[in-house]
């Protein structure tokens, strides 16, 4: 399959930004930029912020998703949110094991795995985030990593289920410091993804995922990130939240 013929995904990670009001007014100021885009067009937004988000994206082809789930359906989890609870309001997508997730506040591989199989088991689309940190680069073991991430994240995972992952390739060092990885760096490491799902999983189903790259991705380098045979979209944080860089970069994507 080439890449034409996969889903282009561009998403913002909205962090810890925006009250429900002000989500609501950046979502009004987005749909219209984006009305014709010939890709998909998402907006992850924190849990308070997603009810309104649901609300004002009716009708338009933006859709949202969450920045994490719990794995369990219920119980005592104090502060935690379940797969049911976004279903019932209408997300639909997911971001799971994003490096700030997994730096601040202890996320590993396994919980990232937890996570991955009860969305897919609810019905959720996941954005399985992975990714080396600098030292990891420096010291040569980049794949070593992303293999061991891919590995373990999508552990049990079957391959029905792998039409419905989405993977973004963030490295670490370039995620909020203006440091994007090269096109060709991007393009290295998405591919070598995509023979690890080939590896895992076989060559069709591989060839079938949407593999983004995410890392200070922005209206300026989103043309050449994007024309990269497996850069198949864009997890977009600090853009994500001024409309019209968002915009282009969607537009990017829809060429
Ligand atoms: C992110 O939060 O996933 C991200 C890529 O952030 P930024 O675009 O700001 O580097």
């Amino acid at each position: 399959m080439d890449k034409a013929k996969r889903k282009a995904i561009i998403a913002g990670n909205w962090k810890m930004n925006k009250t429900p009001s002000e989500a609501k007014a950046l979502l009004e100021e987005i749909k219209p930029l984006v009305s014709d885009a010939d890709c998909e067009v998402i907006a992850c937004v924190p849990y308070v912020d997603l009810a309104a988000a649901v609300e004002t994206v009716k009708g338009s082809n933006v859709k949202i998703g969450a920045e994490n789930v719990h794995w369990e359906e219920k119980g005592a989890f104090t502060g935690e949110i379940s797969t049911g609870m976004l279903k019932e309001i209408g997300v639909e997508y997911v971001v799971l094991g994003h490096s700030e997730r997994r730096q601040y506040f202890g996320e590993t591989d396994e919980t990232v795995n937890k996570r991955t199989k009860a969305a897919l088991a609810a019905g959720l689309k996941p954005i399985v985030c992975v990714g080396e940190l600098l030292w990891e680069r420096e010291c040569d073991i980049t794949e070593e990593v992303i293999a061991r991430q891919i590995k373990l994240d999508l552990w049990d995972v079957t391959e029905d289920e792998l039409k419905n992952v989405v993977i973004a390739y963030e490295p670490v060092w370039a995620i909020g410091t203006g440091k994007t990885a090269t096109a060709d760096q991007a393009e290295e490491v998405c591919a070598f993804i995509r023979a690890q799902l080939a590896k895992l999983y076989n060559q069709a189903a591989a060839d079938a995922v949407t593999i983004q790259y995410g890392g200070s991705m922005n209206d300026g380098n989103a043309d050449e990130l994007l024309g990269k045979t497996n850069v198949d979209g864009g997890l977009i944080g600090g853009a994500s939240l001024v409309a019209e860089k968002f915009a282009a970069i969607v537009k990017a994507a829809s060429k």
